[in-house]
């Protein structure tokens, strides 16, 4: 439907009003003028023909000359038109108009009236006159017994004048009304318009969240009471709005410094929010995500189904869930559904999950150590075992026997040691037994020197050159027994793993961040690719059998890595099977 403006409508409605009031007063008072002058006219003209009839007794119809006086006299003392006309509608005498010239007046409604009922009226154009006349006959008597009739008549044209300087003169103050109308109905229709467009301006404010425009409206009262709701209105919305978001900042806070991710989800597992550790954990943002399924985002139907089984079965649960995001995550899931008000219907589902990965991660590390642990002793303990056994069991015992017997125990017994020093090395340093050590300034030559002389037995029985290339004015701030422990382990491995005749080369340079790198580099059998990354695990080796025959224990390289990481540092692998390997470390 199409609407019209208040102030347009305002004014059209009020000025048809005005006009309403004032067309019917106006039309009515100008008929009613009208109708007062025309019977005042009409009584005068009756009036004065009773008055003369009662002088006609006195004359005779056929005495023309007197009634012509007569006429005359009496038109002027009335100012009327006075005609006599005798019975058979002839005129005897006429005081404005020459008889002879007048036609038979028998048939004139007055006339025919008057000779009927005594008396008769008429208005009409007059012939003789040539205007609207008002005419009045009475019936009289002569003095010849004879009958006739006195017409009095007058000329309306002075009525008409005055009627209708009533009537412009009306319309002029109708006009003048109306003028005065419009101008007051504009004043009021603009008035309201603009009240009321304070008004609209003032509520657009507020449905766009600004609360701080007042409305100022003194008069008129409905429209002022009106203003001040709005007021009291904008000032309550704007107190719950800042509520609101009080509550809603404080939920958000709670929920960003939780450690646990946390997911919320409308009842048909649509994500309402996500807090910060869950957008850090599964790297996803909650402005992409919201209003996406929980079966869209995780892609896991299991989580999926325990999420539904909570809304269907309206309860609180807990599970462990594995996701692949594409990084498998181990998650301990609390999740609870919400319900409303009224506490029929569920409304939402809050899911708190824990990342148990590590906590598994690390489960299955120390199953893996101890089976690790316990399968590297068990075989020299079990050869250390038996052998003594032998022994013990021969009581003739071979010398040459017992001394090979007791070689191997021997061999085993130091494997034993080296294993268990190895692994105390490994656990003061995760122990961050470094606290104990001091950091030292020392020059990076005599570092590598010293660790290098200790290799040198081994790689002079394999004939293998050992080449130091380092700056004598290279410091390095290390803990020095770590760090040469380190550098042993590496150059250890590099001529354990290299062939006879071979050639390992040292080098010391400047890293970034103050660091020193040490790169050791060797012509040995080198590590596939697929090897690379697992070297640096404990009890991880290539060749189990090489490895334990060079006295390897399968834990150089996490002691390595982890004096790296005491340093803040980091390790590096180069190799190409075949050609040999090239390990970094920069601390
Ligand atoms: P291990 O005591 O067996 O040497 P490490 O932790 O020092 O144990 O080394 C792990 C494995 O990495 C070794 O068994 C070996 O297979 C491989 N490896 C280490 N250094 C080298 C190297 N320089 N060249 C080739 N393979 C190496």
């Amino acid at each position: 439907m199409k609407t019209r403006p208040l102030f347009g409508g305002t004014f059209i409605i009020l000025i048809t009003m005005v006009v309403i009031a004032i067309a019917p007063i106006t039309i009515f008072n100008i008929q009613g003028f009208k109708d007062f002058f025309y019977s005042e006219t009409e009584i005068y003209l009756i009036e004065s023909c009773s008055l003369i009839k009662n002088l006609f007794p006195a004359y005779n119809s056929e005495d023309s000359s007197e009634l012509e006086s007569f006429a005359d006299h009496a038109a002027d003392s009335t100012r009327l038109r006075v005609t006599i006309i005798d019975d058979s509608g002839l005129v005897l005498s006429d005081s404005h108009n020459i008889i002879t010239e007048m036609n038979n007046h028998a048939d004139r409604p007055e006339v025919v009236s008057a000779m009927r009922d005594g008396i008769g009226t008429s208005v009409r154009n007059s012939a003789t006159m040539a205007n609207e006349m008002m005419y009045a006959a009475v019936r009289v008597d002569f003095r010849d017994s004879s009958k006739g009739t006195i017409r009095l008549a007058r000329s309306l044209a002075d009525i008409e004048e005055r009627i209708s300087r009533i009537t412009r003169n009306t319309l002029l103050a109708g006009f003048i009304a109306l003028a005065l109308a419009a101008w007051v109905s504009f004043l009021v229709a603009g008035h309201v318009s603009l009240l009321i467009k304070k008004i609209k301006v003032t509520s657009r404010f507020y449905a766009s969240g600004d609360f701080s425009e007042q409305l100022m409206i003194s008069h008129p009262e409905e429209i002022a009471e009106l203003a001040d709701d709005l007021n009291e209105m904008g000032d309550q919305l704007k107190e719950r709005i800042e509520m609101i978001e009080e509550q809603k900042n404080e939920l958000q806070l709670i929920l960003d410094n939780m450690t646990e991710p946390v997911l919320y989800t409308d009842k048909d597992l649509h994500l309402l929010r996500i807090n910060g550790a869950a957008e850090k954990l599964f790297n996803i943002q909650e402005e992409n995500h919201k209003g996406k399924s929980i079966l869209e985002v995780f892609m896991n139907s299991e989580l999926n189904s325990f999420a539904e089984m909570l809304v269907r079965e309206r309860l609180s649960k807990e599970t462990i869930i594995n996701l692949d995001l594409p990084k498998t995550f181990h998650l301990e899931i609390h999740g609870t559904v919400l319900f409303d008000n009224s506490g029929d219907n569920v409304i939402a589902l809050l899911l708190v999950m824990h990342d148990i990965t590590k906590t598994r991660k690390l489960e299955e590390m120390r199953k893996d150590f101890v089976a690790n642990v316990s399968h590297e002793l068990k075989t020299p303990v079990t050869m250390i075992k038996g052998y003594v056994e032998t022994l013990l069991d021969s009581p003739e015992r071979d010398p040459a026997k017992t001394d090979e017997f007791l070689q191997i125990i021997e061999r085993h017994s130091l494997r034993v040691e080296a294993i268990i020093n190895d692994l105390l090395f490994l656990s003061g340093i995760e122990k961050n037994d470094s606290d104990s050590l001091a950091l030292e300034d020392i020059p990076a030559i005599d570092l590598i020197t010293s660790a290098v002389t200790s290799c040198e037995p081994n790689a002079e029985d394999k004939d293998i050159k050992i080449n130091i290339e380092c700056d004598e004015n290279i410091m390095m701030n290390v803990y020095p027994l770590l760090a040469e422990q380190a550098v042993i382990n590496l150059v250890d491995n590099a001529v354990k793993y290299s062939g006879k005749g071979t050639e390992i080369f040292v080098r010391v340079k400047p890293g970034e961040n103050g660091k020193t790198c040490l790169t050791v580099r060797d012509q040995g059998c080198g590590i596939t690719a697929g090897q690379q990354e697992r070297i640096f695990e404990r009890f991880y080796r290539v060749d189990k059998a090489r490895s334990r025959e060079s006295g390897g224990t399968g834990l150089g390289l996490s002691i390595v890595k982890h004096i790296a990481l005491t340093h803040n540092g980091s390790i590096n692998l180069k190799s190409t099977p075949g050609e040999g390997s090239e390990f970094t470390l920069c601390i």
